[in-house]
């Protein structure tokens, strides 16, 4: 049980500071109401190539499990559940058994801690204290890889199961104009997965926000409205898709306003699935939100079936040119109403949200929060009213066109 860490670690400590966030006013409303608050102040990551120790300060004892994952290699512990409030840890120096550390909502009434490891561990202690100054101690020390290939795993325990997603849905028929369309809007990231931060801006935040103010405007417009998340909480890539299957959509946009480290992009920008072209930056874009979601949940995905994924393939063929011209109405749109846009509008990457096989799939780079001038209109209201207003005209136009098509096929 990690006899003599304290001793070892001590001599070439490395100590990692919390710090906490400000909240942005009117925007960063962090809706967990947890039992258990995290106590920066009583919290330290310790870490060198000998051992590393995590302690985390809570305000009073909650359930919890800790485990280790591979592929990458990671430790993850979820809790029931504790408030991180705008807790941020710092970026582990990177030469000790850390790679990165995160932590967040994962589902209601659940919160998760993931660390990505260096390499192959051993989780020696994942104990509690409880008493005036509850905390949880997590001790990881070097091992073998087969040690560590021998422990890997999520435990499976009924008390612990999360609800897994749940398959497909019906296939619906696609919609013709005779009822109101089925909108799902997903606002990107959340939860454990702030998504792209600046200071104390984050992309899960601010796409949360755009997609309430959105889904209002559309339902006055008379769609029918759904959301993947309403509240910061992390949300697989996969159940997103599978949610929006479940729902019958008619259209799935999701919504994002990433950084890009390359400082040039500005201006908002329309991605369609495309798993074969692509520019180096947008395939980039497209893996590193994979990365998050591989990283933040259990990977939950199964073997591809080939006849599934054959069929797959055609409905595929199917939706894709109705997606290429919602993606064409929504460039318009926004242009139209003269809301800057990247000078490459329509862009092509291989997103795994976007590969629902039967639903018209776009996903919306409001604007990049390494642009300052997108950070500026990201957080004025009066601009995003204008590109809520341009995204409505844009999927009227494209739905009435889609609707007149399909009444047409069937005759
Ligand atoms: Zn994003």
């Amino acid at each position: 049980m990690g006899t003599g860490f304290g001793a070892r670690a001590g001599a070439a400590v490395l100590a990692v500071l919390f710090w906490l966030g400000l909240a942005v006013a009117g925007l960063a409303q962090q809706q967990l109401s947890g039992l258990a608050r995290l106590d920066p102040a009583r919290s330290t990551l310790l870490d060198d190539a000998r051992g590393a120790e995590i302690v985390l300060g809570i305000s009073q004892p909650v359930p919890f499990r800790a485990y280790l994952l591979d592929d990458p290699p990671r430790l993850v512990a979820d809790f029931r559940e504790v408030d991180f409030g705008r807790a941020r840890p710092d970026a582990p120096a990177g030469d000790g058994l850390i790679r990165d550390i995160r932590w967040g909502g994962f589902r209601p009434g659940w919160s998760r801690l993931v660390a990505e490891l260096t390499g192959p561990v051993r989780l020696d202690a994942a104990v509690e204290e409880t008493g005036e100054t509850p905390r949880i101690v997590l001790r990881l020390s070097p091992a073998k890889p087969e040690d560590f290939n021998a422990r890997v795993g999520a435990p499976a325990s009924a008390l612990w199961d999360l609800p897994q997603p749940v398959d497909g849905g019906p296939p619906h028929l696609r919609q013709d104009g005779s009822a109101p369309l089925r909108v799902v809007l997903d606002p990107g990231h959340g939860g454990i997965d702030p998504g792209a931060e600046f200071g104390a801006l984050d992309e899960a935040v601010l796409t949360l926000t755009f997609a309430r103010e959105l889904k209002e405007m559309m339902t006055r417009a008379g769609m029918q409205v759904t959301l993947t998340r309403d509240e910061d909480v992390f949300v697989s890539l996969e159940a997103r898709v599978t949610k929006a299957r479940a729902l019958g959509a008619d259209l799935f946009l999701s919504l994002h306003a990433d950084a890009l480290p390359e400082g040039q992009a500005t201006g908002a920008t329309i991605y369609l699935l495309n798993d074969t072209s692509g520019d180096r930056a947008s395939q980039r874009l497209a893996e590193r939100h994979d990365r998050a979601d591989l990283l933040a949940g259990v990977d939950l995905t199964g073997q591809d079936d080939s006849i599934a994924s054959i069929l797959m393939d055609m409905a595929r063929s199917e939706t894709q040119p109705r997606s290429e011209r919602l993606g064409r109405a929504l460039a318009a749109s926004i242009k139209g109403a003269g809301l800057g846009m990247h000078r490459h509008a329509i862009q092509h990457a291989d997103f795994a949200v976007l590969k629902s096989p039967d639903i018209p799939s776009a996903l919306l780079e409001l604007g990049f929060l390494s642009s300052p001038r997108d950070r500026e209109n990201l957080l004025d209201p009066e601009w995003r009213t204008q590109m809520a207003r341009a995204i409505l005209t844009g999927v009227e136009v494209w739905a009435s066109a889609d609707a007149a098509e399909a009444r047409l096929l069937r005759q």
